[in-house]
């Protein structure tokens, strides 16, 4: 099956052919044809299946062939994005994209952290297309640099996350301004349950896609889970990137502490390792991405900032240093690696008092994994007593769900205050 197949216009499958895109993935299969037809769509599909361009095609084709209803066209393609490195990452694919088309297509990124001055004059001349980050989106409404009243698609990438309550205000405000009248497409590799009722809410007669695991070839990505002490992860880290001689390693924690901390440890001991979080400028963040991306890091040590929707090409590697807070963010995490059809290895570090936590995500996701442990760090350590974190009140202990539930609450939060 081609791209011309699903009704795009020969300029648009021209265009897909000039930036490697050559026979659509099952994603795209599904989703193209439906967004020419303008349904609503709530699309569920994994990590790295081609999910920017499988939005990013259709609607550069409504804004090329649909006349616009006035003479004086606003923003027609409002693309909403919970992180800036996400961003950059859809504005530079829609751009690729646009550069090829006959018709001149002007887009815009949005995103915090950086001077909004030149955001402002960037949109002095109009926008067709806008990616932004909710917060500095709403800035520059409320500075008048953009009106979103011409807003005929809004599409909600990594939907779940700008659905949960880290964003909800800020979401809430951005729907106020754009029409009711619209299409609205859903993408999102995990959609959780507490969100789905507000999805559902913003779509119109939508349609589910859902790519099934027979349709899309399962990334290639093989977990492992190791047992070790708490204060030897940083020496098998090392002993792991060494032993296997991955080219580059994305290294997930718990805290930017963490982040520094680590990253500094492996520099003084040899490997080229940077840190990336939110607590780093705007500036910085972009540098450290794109010098990783560009192999000039070997490990990059982040927070969840990075866990989602960031595309590495040939990333062979994530290690999960701290588990993930929240169980959903396993899968984007392990994600960034094994992508577009790659091999990749995915390590999680299960340390004594991160074991129960561990058994809820591999339930979750019927991962079955072998706890192993690695000749030279055997655990010594013994989970905590419950007591010692409930401090022992009777009838006081938080049940698993609670324990998930503030967990989620904090990963939002840690992940909203690292947005914009
Ligand atoms: P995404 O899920 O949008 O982050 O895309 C993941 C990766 O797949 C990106 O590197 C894309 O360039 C690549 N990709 C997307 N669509 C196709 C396609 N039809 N053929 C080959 N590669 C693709």
């Amino acid at each position: 099956m081609s791209f011309s197949s699903l009704g795009l216009s020969t300029s648009l499958v021209q265009a897909a052919h000039a930036n490697g895109l050559v026979e659509p993935t099952p994603v795209q299969l599904q989703a193209v044809a439906l967004i020419l037809q303008g349904r609503d769509l709530w699309a569920c599909a994994q990590t790295g299946s081609g999910k920017t361009a499988a939005y990013a095609l259709p609607l550069l084709d409504r804004i090329c062939n649909t006349p616009s209803p006035r003479k004086q066209q606003g923003t027609r393609v409002l693309v909403l994005v919970p992180t800036r490195e996400l961003a950059l990452q859809v504005g530079e694919v829609l751009s690729n994209l646009a550069n090829k088309l006959p018709t001149p297509i002007r887009t815009a990124v949005l995103y915090g952290g950086v001077s909004i001055n030149p955001q402002m004059m960037r949109l002095r001349g109009g926008a067709d297309i806008v990616v932004a980050t909710p917060g500095r989106l709403l800035d520059l409404v409320r500075s008048n640099a953009l009106r979103l009243g011409d807003v005929q698609h809004l599409v909600l990438d990594e939907a779940d996350r700008l659905l949960d309550p880290g964003f909800a205000d800020e979401l809430q405000a951005v729907l106020a301004l754009v029409p009711s009248m619209r299409q609205t497409l859903l993408f999102s590799a995990t959609f959780a349950p507490a969100v789905q009722t507000l999805a559902q809410s913003l779509l119109r007669d939508p349609v589910r896609v859902e790519i099934s695991t027979e349709q899309q070839a399962l990334p290639d990505i093989a977990q492992r889970a190791i047992a070790v002490d708490t204060k030897r992860r940083t020496q098998l880290l090392k002993h792991l990137v060494q032993q296997h001689g991955w080219s580059r390693v994305l290294v997930f924690v718990a805290t930017q502490y963490a982040a520094e901390h680590i990253a500094e440890k492996l520099y003084k001991a040899g490997i080229f390792a940077s840190p990336f979080h939110g607590g780093l400028s705007q500036g910085a963040r972009n540098q450290v991405l794109q010098e990783f991306k560009d192999e000039r890091w070997q490990v990059v040590v982040t927070t969840d900032l990075a866990a989602r929707g960031i595309d590495i090409a040939q990333l062979p590697a994530v290690v999960n240093y701290d588990l993930p807070r929240s169980a959903v963010d396993y899968v984007h995490r392990i994600g960034r690696t094994g992508r577009a059809g790659e091999q990749g290895v995915a390590v999680s570090f299960v340390t004594a008092d991160a074991q129960a936590h561990f058994r809820l995500i591999s339930k979750r996701y019927q991962l079955d994994l072998p706890l192993e442990v690695i000749a030279g760090f055997e655990p010594t350590e013994q989970p905590a007593p419950a007591s010692q974190t409930t401090g022992g009140i009777k009838g006081k202990r938080p049940s698993k769900k609670d324990k998930l539930r503030a967990a989620a609450q904090a990963a939002a939060a840690t992940a909203n205050n690292e947005a914009d």
